[in-house]
């Protein structure tokens, strides 16, 4: 067996939030709330500033963050955050504002630096983070990464400084009235992360024995997505994988389909689940490591990799068009970007991504 670390220092909490109160205490005296339009609706906010108001711990509410943050939106957030003198962070919400709120918390503990600066490693900490996901999906509450829409490059990026949150409470009542779009872009992240993480030249034992329970795990989860039925249970569930594939990833990392995903995203404005799952069953077939990729579809429960582009295939719910010039495009900037190729196990030419692209996109 290679040798490897295993790290994943968050306290998760399953269950109703506001049966945790005593969690809150003594993590700091005045919280930064990142979040976004969608908490004040669905009873997550409303049951931290509850928690909140039982106790001495004052707050500043930051609830303008976008799907997909960018780092104009994150410098933002740091700058009120510096001047109110905060000392820890909770976010609430999808992976954007869980996301976002790492980058702000190493910004407010390190105040002369910009969010573009966290493209650069440095030995730095932030604050502590609590985490409350309201979407079952990029699993961010376990993950180092924050992944921000650089503008400027046209692209999404990973900051090259890991953070983690210190706990995470996972409470499914919150995701009750998450439209079907999301609910279903969401799940399939959760599927991107699993294949993706189990298929990395960054493989270790133990994320491979958590991805596989997450298959297993996942493909009971398939009729309910299928048949649309998203229960208490299933939503519950579905973040439990979620968090079990954020696992995953934070060890092996993610593949191909989200670096190519990125460009979908960016360009055409398809949903993060939906923009990697769209390229997985490809990514398969191409993928050379083909006992994996059988094991990855017995836990699962489908017969074959047809099967699985289909269900898949039933559950992307956006349609959105490209041209053979923009998949050309997007390729070459993919294939640039010669250190994130490094974990596919496999050399890889850039007309093996153009082909992924086009067999997954062109009707
Ligand atoms: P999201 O962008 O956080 O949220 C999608 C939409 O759902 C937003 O409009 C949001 O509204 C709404 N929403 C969220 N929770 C809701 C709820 N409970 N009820 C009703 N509406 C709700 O989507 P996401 O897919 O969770 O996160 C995607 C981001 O995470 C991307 O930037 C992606 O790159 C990143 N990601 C990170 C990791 C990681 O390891 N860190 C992994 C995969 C993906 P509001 O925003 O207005 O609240
Ligand atoms: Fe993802």
């Amino acid at each position: 067996m290679k040798s490897f670390t295993f790290h994943i220092p968050v306290q998760l909490f399953c269950g109703e939030l506001l049966s945790y109160q005593k969690e809150f205490a003594g993590i700091g005296s005045k919280a930064l709330i990142i979040t976004g339009k969608s908490s004040a609706k669905n009873g997550s906010l409303n049951d931290v500033l509850q928690i909140l108001s039982g106790s001495s711990v004052e707050h500043v509410l930051f609830d303008k963050i976008e799907e997909n943050p960018s780092l104009e939106t994150v410098d933002t957030a740091a700058e009120l955050a510096k001047k109110e003198g905060i000392d820890f962070i909770i976010a609430i919400g999808g992976g954007s504002p869980l996301d976002a709120a790492k980058a702000i918390s190493l910004l407010v503990k390190n105040k002369h630096l910009k969010a573009k600066d966290l493209y650069t490693p440095m030995n730095i900490k932030g604050f502590p983070m609590i985490a409350i996901p309201t979407t079952a999906g990029t699993g961010s509450e376990v993950t180092p990464f924050s992944i921000l829409t650089i503008h400027e490059k046209k692209t999404k990026q990973s900051i090259a400084n890991n953070i983690f949150f210190d706990k995470a409470f996972l409470d499914g009542r919150y995701m009750m009235d998450l439209p079907e779009n999301y609910t279903l872009s969401t799940a399939l992240d959760i599927l991107s992360h699993l294949v993706e993480g189990y298929l990395t030249s960054k493989v270790n034992f133990l994320s491979d024995r958590i991805a596989e329970s997450g298959f297993l795990a996942y493909g009971k989860l398939f009729p309910n997505l299928l048949n649309r039925d998203f229960n208490l249970e299933v939503r519950n569930n579905l973040l439990c994988v979620s968090s079990l594939a954020g696992m995953v990833i934070t060890h092996s990392k993610t593949s191909l389909p989200h670096q190519l995903g990125y460009f979908l995203t960016y360009n055409h404005h398809v949903p993060h689940g939906f923009a990697n799952t769209v390229l997985i069953a490809e990514f398969m077939k191409f993928h050379q490591d083909k006992d994996k990729v059988n094991t990855i579809l017995q836990l699962l429960g489908v017969k074959n990799l047809e099967e699985l582009r289909s269900i898949i295939n039933s559950l992307i719910v956006f349609d959105f068009k490209i041209t053979k010039e923009e998949i050309v495009e997007y390729s070459q900037l993919a294939f640039n970007n010669k250190s994130r190729l490094t974990i596919h196990p496999y050399p890889i030419e850039l007309q093996d991504i153009v082909t992924i692209f086009e067999r997954s996109l062109l009707k």
